[in-house]
């Protein structure tokens, strides 16, 4: 491959060594459910490059439950997500976050591993598995697996600026106990508006570890943080509660677009933290 003449080149992949390898190939472009990738490809076509197809790629599909940790690979649909069994009989609300994407179409080609790859403004999967504490497995060219965890990958653009496979996203099921996603259909084809998802660690007094993420009101989703240690250390009073609000859009360039402007999403966002907020107090494990 490596002395191909110019062009695009075509691979469906089988397994993942042969991903892992391709990756080394210049202009190397992963395919999964083409929802993003085709709308893209269709308005600039690539002149170069291997486009290697992971759907045939049988370790990619898989979803496990071991040593307490839900493995979600990442070639799974969001349907395949919606239906899995493992997932309803042991974290049936990520079956309903997947039910919430797009339409049908959407559910049964997209996939985690194409939601989770694109800094996608309104992206339940990156905001509620980072809520989540996440983790990836990934594979970087000429590199073994390396684990990274969601919450870094979604910032690192220097990993997110070069070829690699995401190969599945892992995460504990019981954090979802104390997890709680406030979501609003955009009008927009494609994705939530202004939605925010939160977990904590409560223990009836204190607050002690908290995840703000918000998505669907910036170009890219984001993380809270200046309201994540806002809140955190504190007993969660209206008072403290309403100050994590102030600074949840801190140092954010909001959207400002046919679905509302800063001001209008800035008050969506903190009147859906202030729910979410109260959710998860009254409904502490
Ligand atoms: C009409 C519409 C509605 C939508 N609604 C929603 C919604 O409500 N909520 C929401 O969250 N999202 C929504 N989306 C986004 C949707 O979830 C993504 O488009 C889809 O999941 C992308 O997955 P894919 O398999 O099609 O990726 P592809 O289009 O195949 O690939 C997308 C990108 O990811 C890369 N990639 C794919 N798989 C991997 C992998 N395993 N490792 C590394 N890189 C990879 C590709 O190289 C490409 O750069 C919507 C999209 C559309 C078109």
């Amino acid at each position: 491959m490596t002395d191909a003449p110019r062009g695009v080149y075509a691979l469906r992949a089988r397994t993942l060594d042969e991903v892992a390898e391709s990756l080394t190939e210049p202009g190397a472009m992963l395919l999964a459910g083409g929802q993003s990738l085709l709308p893209r490809l269709r308005s600039t076509p690539l002149s170069q490059g291997l486009l290697v197809d992971l759907s045939g790629v049988e370790a990619l599909r898989q979803c496990t439950l071991a040593d307490g940790w839900i493995r979600l690979g990442s070639t799974m649909t969001h349907s395949a997500i919606a239906r899995s069994r493992t997932i309803l009989e042991n974290a049936p609300r990520l079956a309903a976050i997947a039910g919430l994407i797009g339409d049908e179409e959407v559910r049964n080609r997209g996939t985690l591993g194409g939601a989770l790859r694109e800094p996608h403004p309104r992206s339940d999967w990156a905001a509620c598995l980072t809520a989540l504490d996440t983790t990836l497995e990934v594979i970087r060219p000429g590199d073994g697996r390396s684990t990274v965890p969601l919450r870094d990958y979604l910032s690192n653009d220097d990993l997110r600026n070069e070829v690699h496979l995401i190969v599945e996203a892992r995460l504990r099921p019981e954090a979802l106990a104390s997890f709680h996603y406030e979501r609003q259909a955009g009008d927009a084809a494609g994705g939530p508006n202004c939605s925010i998802a939160v977990s904590t660690s409560y223990d009836g007094v204190h607050i002690s570890k908290c995840n703000i993420v918000v998505t669907g009101a910036a170009p890219r989703t984001f993380i809270a943080t200046a309201s994540e240690e806002a809140l955190c250390g504190t007993t969660a009073t209206k008072e403290h509660v309403d100050a994590a609000a102030a600074l949840l859009c801190d140092g954010v360039t909001l959207l400002d677009d046919s679905e509302g402007d800063p001001k209008y999403r800035a008050h969506l966002i903190g009147s859906r933290f202030t729910t979410a907020i109260r959710e998860l107090l009254r409904t502490a494990p």
